[in-house]
Parts: structure tokens; sequence; C-alpha cells
């Protein structure tokens, strides 16, 4: 299987070896050069379940041993406490699809309890060492740290934004055992992480400074990252069926809570398999650099960084953006390195009328402030008992100004709501606490909605990370780290 640059047609390398690298040398995004060619086919995936399914989409985009394969799958999902792995719960006007079953309780779990393995095939029989670099809006940070903790042949580092997560999450990712892994908060946001890591990748002389150990990533630009994640989109539209709510070959539509474009991006990437998608529904909240993008074709995030309820979704450079834009502009990697500078130099692009018209036949754009999400949580639980986390609040928020849609819509849902509990009970509850513990107990005792295990075993975790540095200082951490 060979991958390609977005941003270079002629740099081409084996699935393994984008896999390993995570990013292009040139600094763009590895794209399967024959996408267009596969296909999968509704009617063979109607008796198969969840690692079936997986295995008929990872086969497309991997020359893995097929048993191999199958192994990593099913000790992947094995890890989610429910065995259906993402199960869909039908709501009144719309279907949730639960992605936050996994050991970390957010939709990152899909994907990162089996990139670890997939790295693993890709190290086998070599003396290769792998340094994971992730930058982290809250989530991913936690979700690989549990998947590569103790892999060998890996060592992971994990940026985060300082003041730019919630406490669960920072306890999550503070408490982080393995003796491979560092945490560290930065001063700055999520784009800062994200920019800096993406620095460290593409400077040579950090490079030859840490010997034969090779930069990876665990973030969505990593194929690996991105490929488990289509797998849930049939998995939903097959359960619709199943469920007798659709037949095959009815369009669906996906309301999306979107930060770096990744989730939404395997949603596209279904619908090229073959998915009968009619429209992919984007939610932003306030950092709504996207939704401008979708409805007028300028990117610009030249705009002031905004903090909200939903943090995992603060973002300004959506990363995957430019894995659509290369799709979009049939695999024309001179056009989209051109905006990619652009995008560095003066922080904004305009993408040309064809692309702009592409777009719309496929995608639809909204977005929630903090006020409004807040209203959504309150409302679906007072009227259908149902405790959303505030990233699936503002898809449903998105999800609720639809009209006239052709097709059943799924929401998908990227926490537990206990990820973001000072959120969540104060709009259920009007409770406020400074313990999230206690906040915790209070929501559960009032909706009876479970919390997860490894939220409530946090209390009793040691914090074993306090690195705290400015952005300026990541690649000497990342060198010390890896000493
Ligand atoms: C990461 C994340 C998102 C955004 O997903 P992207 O792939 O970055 O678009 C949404 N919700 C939650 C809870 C997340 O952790």
């Amino acid at each position: 299987m060979k991958y390609i640059s977005t941003r270079n047609n002629q740099i081409e390398k084996d699935d393994k070896i984008a896999l390993l690298q995570g990013l292009s040398d040139d600094g763009g995004l590895f794209v399967l050069k024959d996408l267009n060619n596969k296909k999968i086919d509704i009617t063979e995936l109607l008796t198969k379940n969840y690692n079936e399914i997986a295995l008929e989409i990872l086969k497309l985009f991997f020359s893995f041993d097929e048993e191999k394969l199958k192994k990593a799958i099913s000790s992947a999902y094995n890890k989610f406490y429910v065995k259906s792995v993402t199960p869909l719960v039908s709501l009144k006007q719309a279907h949730i699809l639960e992605l936050f079953h996994g050991p970390t309780s957010a939709f990152k779990d899909v994907a990162l309890t089996l990139l670890p393995q997939l790295i693993q095939l890709a190290l086998e029989g070599t003396d290769k060492e792998i340094l994971i670099l992730t930058a982290t809006s809250g989530d991913t940070g936690k979700a690989a740290l549990e998947g590569f903790k103790d892999v060998q042949q890996t060592e992971i580092v994990v940026f985060y934004p300082k003041n730019g997560v919630s406490k669960v999450q920072e306890l999550q990712m503070r408490t982080q055992e393995g003796k491979n892994t560092k945490v560290c908060a930065i001063e700055g946001n999520f784009d800062d992480a994200q920019t800096g890591v993406k620095n460290i990748f593409l400077n040579e002389d950090l490079q030859k400074a840490l010997g034969k150990k090779k930069f990876s990533s665990a973030n969505s630009i990593n194929i690996g990252r991105l490929t488990p994640q289509i797998v849930y989109y049939f998995v939903a539209y097959i359960d619709l069926i199943k469920n007798n709510k659709i037949k095959v070959g009815d369009k669906v539509n996906f309301v999306v809570p979107t930060g770096n474009f990744g989730d939404i991006l395997a949603g596209y990437y279904a619908k090229k398999l073959g998915l009968p998608v009619n429209k992919l529904i984007c939610a932003s909240n306030e950092n709504n650099v996207l939704y401008d993008f979708l409805k007028t074709g300028e990117y610009n995030r030249n705009r002031e960084f905004l903090k909200t309820i939903s943090p995992s979704m603060d973002i300004l450079i959506s990363s995957n953006l430019e894995r659509l834009l290369y799709d979009l502009a049939d695999g024309d990697a001179e056009y989209i390195k051109s905006l990619m500078k652009e995008l560095n130099e003066t922080g904004k692009y305009k993408v040309n009328d064809e692309i702009l018209g592409k777009i719309k036949t496929n995608f639809i754009a909204g977005y929630a402030t903090d006020e409004e999400t807040s209203t959504i949580i309150s409302k679906v639980w007072n009227e259908e008992k149902y405790l959303l986390d505030p990233h699936t609040a503002v898809a449903y928020k998105v999800m609720l100004e639809q009209k006239d849609l052709e097709g059943e819509i799924i929401v998908l849902s990227t926490a537990s709501p206990y990820k973001f509990c000072a959120s969540v009970a104060k709009a259920v509850l009007n409770e406020n606490d400074e313990d999230e513990f206690k906040l915790m107990e209070k929501l559960h005792s009032y909706t009876q909605v479970e919390i997860p295990k490894n939220l409530s075993n946090l209390k009793e975790k040691t914090i074993l990370h306090s690195d705290v540095i400015k952005k300026e200082e990541m690649g000497q951490y990342v060198l010390e780290a890896s000493k």
C-alpha cells in the first residue's frame, strides 16, 4: 500500500513507513494513493460484528498479515466497557452514536487503543525505536498515554495547554503511569502545542540529536489514527439497518463535533468508500473557523482563540482539513502546497469556487455558543433523560437547526459527560463545586448515569507529572525526555 504527501505527489511511502513517520518530511500529510479505487460492499457487512467490520476496512489501508491485524483489533476493542464498542442510542430527533466507552472515556480511544498495536506491527523485526510526540486539547493525550504505556520500542511525550483542558482531563494525564511516558503542560493554547510538535518533526537537528530514535505522532495527522475512526460510521449504519430504521442504500446524515477535522474526515472517507451519506454536518464551538470556511471558502485563523466549555474543540488550525482539500482538488498537491504556504505566512487562504462547490455538496456547518451548549445539555436531560457532554451538546444544537434534511440523523457523541463535570453539573443541577469528585457524585445521584470506573478511580491516583514549560522550550524538553 502506498501513501503520498498532500504537498508533493512524488513523495511516496509504504504504509508501514507512513504509520511510523506520522507526518511526511515536507510537512504534508500522508494520504492513501489508491483511495479512489477502494470500495466497501455494505451488504457484506450485515452479518459482521464490530471487529470484523474493522478488519474489512483496515485491510484497505494496511498490508499487514490478516491474522495479525485481526488480533490487534480484538485486543484493542477488548479494552472497551461495552461489547458493541460504539452503541447507538435512539432519541426522538436523532440517534446518538456513543463513542466514549473506551478506557479513557473519550472517542479518541477508538483509534488509540489500536494505533500502538499497528505501530508495533510496523516495528516488528526491526530494531527501530519510536518517540511519539503528541499535542492534545485534552482527550488525545490521555488516550495515547494509555495506549502506548509500556509498549516496547516506544516512548511517548504529551504536551497539553496549561489552563486549556478540564480538571478531570488534566488529572487523567498527570497521574499517568508507565516507564515510557512523559506529560508536560505548556504556557500556550492547543494550536501552540500542535505547531510546536509539527516544528519538532521538521527540525533535522533535533532528529539527528535523537540518534536512532525516530519521531512519530499519535495525533490525527497519523493515518493510523484516522483509519480506525472510519469503522464506526459503517457500524452505525449497519445498526440502523438491523433496527429497521433504514434499508440498505438509504442515505443518512452524521453530525460531528469538530476540532482538528479528524473525526469528520473519517466520515468523508467512509462516504468515499461507499457508505450512503447525504450530508456531513460539521459542528463547532465559538472557535468557529471551520464554520466560516465551509460557508465561504476562506479559512482565516487570524482571530481570538476562545476558551469554551468544549475545550477539546478549542482549535483554530484544523490539520486534517488539508487531506479533505487534497481530495477535493483531485490530488493537485502543488495547489495544496500553495494554500498551506499562504496559511503559514498570512494565517489564511481561500479555495477556488470549484472546491467550494464540492464542499457544499458534502458538508453543512453550524456552531454553538457556550450558553446554547449549556441550554441543550439541560433541555435534553429534562426532556429525554439523556446526559450529553458539552462537545456532543454542540453537535446536538447544530442537529436541531437542520431543516428538510433527507434521511436519518446520527449525532456522534465524543466524550463521557463526567469528563466535563463542572460544565455538565452547572447545566443540569445549577451546582458549582471546586471539587470535581463531589460534582461527579452529585451528578450521579441525580441522574443515575453511571460514572466510568477510570474516572471515579482517579481520586486515588498519585500525581506523577508536574512539568510546565514555555512553548519555545518544547524541542529541548523532548531531547531531555528521551535521554
Ligand atoms: C478531539 C475531540 C473532538 C474533536 O475531534 P477532531 O477529530 O479533532 O475533529 C470532539 N470532541 C471531543 C470530546 C474530543 O476529544
